[in-house]
Formats: C-alpha cells, sequence, structure tokens
C-alpha cells in the first residue's frame, strides 16, 4: 500500500515548498523508493492556462498536454520523471467532476455536501495517482498558507486520510519561515508557533517542521519551535539559504530529515545512493565565468514567467562550466529605437521568449532581426520563433508589412497564421496544440547536430504556426526550416546556415531541461554565446 507525505505551508507563500518537496522526493528516490510528487491548487481554475504568468508564475507543460502549476516543473527538474496532468489537482477539477456526478444522478436523494462528497473526490484523486503511478510513496504539495479558506477542504481531506489509512502510512510536513528582525540578529519562531497553532485547530499536528531562514536555525530557535510545536527536536529542521536549489536536498538530508521519515512512517532505513547527483549540484556553485544573455521580453518584472527558461539556461551554464546571467530588456524599448537596440551588442546572446500578444512584439521582431544582421547568437522559443519568421519575412524576403495574424489580421503577407484546426475552437483552456509531439529534423542541419538525431519529441503550446504557404518564398529568402512535424505541414526550427547560431523552435525545450542533461537547444545556444564572448573556443558539431 502507498504511503502518502503532505507538504503545506505557514507564515507566508513564496517560501520555496515545491523545492523543499521535490527535494524530498528526490531523497526517497536515491533511497530507493518509487516516489512521485503532485500539486494541489486550490484555485476554482480548472488548470494553470488560463491564468496571468505575470501573476502566477509560467504554465508548466507536460508531455500530455497539461497545462501546469510551475511546481510541475521543479518536480521534473529534481525528479527527472515526465509527470502528468493528474499530477496537478485544482479545486475547479474537484468541484467539476462533483458537479457533473450530481447532474448525472450519481448522489440521488442526498444533499451534496463539501464533507463528504468534495473531501471524498479529493482522497478519491490521490489515491488514484498513487495507484496509477504504482509508488511507494505520494508526496503531495498543498498551494497556498495554512489558514486559507480554499485550503481547507484539502487539509479536512488529508486529515481523514490519516485517520483511514493509518498514523504510519501518512505524514504531515510543515514549512515555515523563521525571519531576522533586529539588528541583533535574533530568529524569531512566533510566526512558526502561530502557524501551527492554526493547522492544529484544523485537527492536524505536523510530524516534521522544515524551516527557512536565512542562516541555519540555531539550538534555541529549535527547541523553542519543538517546545511550542510538540514536534521533536530532531524534526525541526533548518532549510537556510544554500547556494543552489539542487544543494538543498544535501542540506535536509545533512539535517537528519530522512532518519525522521523513516521512523515516523515505519520504514526500514536505507542508504541514500546520491550517484551523480552531488557532482551535479556541485556544478551550479563553483564560482567561474559567466555567460550574459539578454532576454527580450514583456513580462519583464516577475522571474517566474519565464522559469524553466531560467533554468535550462542555468543547466546549460553549470555544465559548461559558466554561469549564464539573463538581463531581461524591455521589448517596447528597442521598438523603433536604434540606440536601445545598440545595447544587444554587449550580450553573449540573445534570447527571445514565448509570448502571446501585440505589446512589445515590433521591438521582439527588431532583436530577432539585429541579431540576424550582427551575427550575435539567438534563440527564439515559440512566439520568439515566430517572430523571427517576421523579422525575415520583411527583411529578406521582400514581404512587406509581413506579420502574424494574431498581431495584425489584415496583414497583407500572414507569414504566420492560426492552425487550421483553432479555427473552429472557441473555447480558449486547454484548447492550445499542446504536449509533445513527435518533430522530423533535416540531415546535416544545425537541428540535427544539436541534437544528434533526425527524430526528436518535445512539448508544445501555441494557436499559430508558420503559413506553409509562405514556407519556400522564406526559403527562397536564406532561412531554413530544419524541423518539421504532422506529415510536414508543420515547420517546427529554423535556422539561418551562415550564422554563428541562429536557431529557433516552435515548441519548447525548456520544459524538459534538467540539471545534468541541460535542453540540447539551450545548451547549444550558450555554447554559442561563450564562443563570442572568447573566440577560439569550439562549438560541438561545428
Ligand atoms: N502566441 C503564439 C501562439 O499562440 C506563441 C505562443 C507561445 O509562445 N507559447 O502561437
Amino acid at each position: 500500500m502507498p504511503k502518502y507525505i503532505f507538504v503545506v505551508g505557514g507564515v507566508m507563500s513564496g517560501l520555496g515548498k515545491g523545492v523543499t518537496a521535490a527535494s524530498l522526493a528526490k531523497l526517497l528516490v536515491l533511497s530507493g523508493f518509487r516516489v512521485t510528487c503532485a500539486k494541489i491548487d486550490p484555485y476554482l481554475n480548472v488548470d494553470a492556462g488560463t491564468m496571468n504568468p505575470l501573476i502566477h508564475g509560467e504554465v508548466f507543460v507536460s508531455d500530455d498536454g497539461g497545462e501546469t502549476d510551475m511546481d510541475l516543473g521543479t518536480y521534473e527538474r529534481f525528479l527527472d520523471q515526465n509527470l502528468t496532468r493528474e499530477h496537478n489537482i485544482t479545486t475547479g477539477q474537484i468541484y467539476n467532476s462533483v458537479i457533473e456526478g450530481e447532474r448525472a444522478g450519481k448522489y440521488l436523494g442526498k444533499c451534496v455536501q463539501i464533507i463528504p462528497h468534495i473531501t471524498d473526490e479529493i482522497k478519491h484523486r490521490i489515491q488514484l495517482l498513487a495507484q496509477k503511478t504504482k509508488v511507494d510513496i505520494l508526496l503531495i504539495e498543498l498551494g497556498g498558507t495554512v489558514g486559507d479558506i480554499e485550503g481547507l477542504p484539502f487539509l479536512e481531506a488529508f486529515r481523514q486520510m490519516r485517520l483511514e489509512i493509518g498514523v504510519d502510512n501518512t505524514l504531515f510536513i510543515h514549512t515555515t519561515l523563521v525571519p531576522v528582525v533586529d539588528p541583533v540578529g535574533e530568529q524569531k519562531t512566533k510566526p512558526t508557533q502561530h502557524s501551527v497553532q492554526e493547522l492544529r485547530r484544523i485537527g492536524i499536528q505536523p510530524d516534521i517542521i522544515v524551516v527557512r531562514s536565512k542562516s541555519p536555525l540555531t539550538k534555541d530557535s529549535r527547541k523553542k519551535i519543538s517546545l511550542f510545536t510538540s514536534v521533536d527536536v530532531r524534526s525541526v529542521i533548518s532549510n537556510h539559504d544554500c547556494p543552489s536549489i539542487y544543494s538543498v536536498p544535501q542540506m535536509l538530508e545533512a539535517e537528519g530529515i530522512l532518519d525522521s521519515i523513516f521512523s515516523k512512517m515505519r520504514l526500514r532505513n536505507r542508504s541514500i545512493n546520491w550517484g551523480s547527483w552531488k557532482s551535479t549540484a556541485k556544478s551550479f556553485s563553483r564560482p567561474s565565468r559567466s555567460t550574459r544573455i539578454a532576454m527580450v521580453g514583456k513580462y519583464v518584472t516577475l522571474a517566474d514567467s519565464y522559469v524553466s527558461i531560467n533554468h535550462a539556461l542555468l543547466h546549460s551554464g553549470a555544465t559548461l562550466g559558466t554561469k549564464t546571467v539573463v538581463e531581461w530588456l524591455d521589448a517596447e524599448k528597442l521598438e523603433g529605437n536604434v540606440t536601445n537596440l545598440h545595447l544587444l551588442d554587449s550580450y553573449d546572446g540573445i534570447l527571445v521568449p514565448g509570448g502571446f500578444g501585440t505589446r512589445g512584439s515590433e521591438g521582439k521582431i527588431a532583436a530577432a532581426n539585429y541579431a540576424a544582421i550582427c551575427g550575435i547568437p539567438y534563440l527564439g522559443i515559440c512566439f520568439g520563433f515566430q517572430l523571427a519568421v517576421i523579422a525575415h519575412a520583411r527583411h529578406r524576403c521582400g514581404l512587406e508589412h509581413a506579420s502574424s495574424s494574431e498581431l495584425d489580421q489584415h496583414t497583407p503577407h500572414p507569414v504566420i497564421d492560426l492552425l487550421p484546426e483553432q479555427r473552429e475552437i472557441d473555447e480558449i483552456g486547454g484548447s492550445m496544440r499542446l504536449g509533445a509531439h513527435t518533430i522530423s529534423l533535416s540531415k546535416g542541419s544545425l537541428a540535427n547536430r544539436i541534437y544528434g538525431s533526425l527524430q526528436i519529441q518535445e512539448r508544445h503550446r501555441h494557436r499559430f504556426e508558420v503559413n506553409p504557404k509562405y514556407q519556400h518564398r522564406l526559403e527562397t529568402g536564406g532561412i531554413r526550416f530544419t524541423g518539421v512535424s504532422d506529415g510536414k505541414k508543420r515547420m517546427e526550427c529554423l535556422e539561418i546556415p551562415d550564422h554563428p547560431f541562429y536557431f529557433g523552435t516552435q515548441f519548447h525545450a525548456e520544459f524538459t531541461s534538467r540539471p545534468g542533461t541541460p535542453a540540447p537547444a539551450f545548451l547549444a545556444f550558450v555554447e554559442a554565446a561563450n564562443k563570442r564572448k572568447s573566440p577560439g573556443q569550439s562549438i560541438r558539431g561545428h
């Protein structure tokens, strides 16, 4: 029978609960257990696909086309597992199925209520996932903070699960913050005490407390937390700042979290086999040279909007012994402003990520064009790929005012147009071309060298694509479409042959990048950016 570890948070959001859950799951995997992670988001949206990444963070796309919470990306990167849409449960999904059941007559005669019907549906989904994934242990992270109204039915369901399947088969981990507010540097444990009280008020006693703090938790703080929360002092775990998130598993292990889990869940102690994890984690903290990447975008304020891209760059940098420094450039500032465009000269590479809508798009097109003319390494992802096509159409194919029908419905040259099957769709949620699709690469192309293969699988999230009617005209102008899918009808990769590195992809290679095995497209891009920095170094395959 599978066991369940519930990770809930207190004090405030943004404490890295996802990293704690993923790190813990990693430790258990390295100890030989079959483990996976699930995320519960207590909002009413059915999935994250309709949510603004500027407020909520990136929409992470799974292989099966799920538009999920960005924590699933954290789990995938730590566990090196491909998760599914079922790993992300939301209040919207739970209510949807209960209400559908009610309409279908499933509860005939009964008054349908939060307890037991909603809580039963929650427990059912959690247990079904554990069964389907055949794990020994399922880690479930609850989004939000204890005390949120939205989270209550989920906490109630967890409480019931402990009652039903037993203390040994369930474990509660509470993650909190110990701040330092005065100049003396005293660690304050009161917020932790209060949030544990809040948890107890609804009938949950935590088994382990993982505390985020700037510096290691002092003995005094540990004792105090233990005393006020009735958690044994060895199960008060310090999760203090460290050089890289990939070092968190080691820190938690050194803090003794596994011993605590093993004894509380009555699991036989297993010794941990770190494999290559420690050296991979170390490669992120090695101080070395840096590679500066200009990221041209519209969401300039929230780093979480493009978290997978940031990680793919970091993974690539770590593998190549360099620290990738991403600097955001506001695309709108590049529009019609040649002086600002020259700012791009000082970067080692230019990246235009995925995106939607008109605002800033002309600035991104200008950046894509500038990179092409000036020989600056360029990587265009999804929207960044489409905008590179537009830049090329306008400047090298004589297609004046070429554009995407997303940006200009009356363009004389819709070189980027709606996917034909999208014309009939009028619902916004979950309706893009999503998830993993197979792509064939042209032999001898840059794409082929990057991937070392002629067939790849990558994840997608888009409604528009290169208009096949313009393929020939665009290619005569000097770009090559070297990746195609769906019976060659879809352009997936573009490159400019005599350029140091100019690569665009309709797919999102960032979603499958992992520490130690970076996404090939990103690795090749950072490698080319390094070469621009220090000419003379070789680029793989060139
Ligand atoms: N807006 C573009 C489309 O829908 C690109 C989407 C993206 O970058 N994810 O096709």
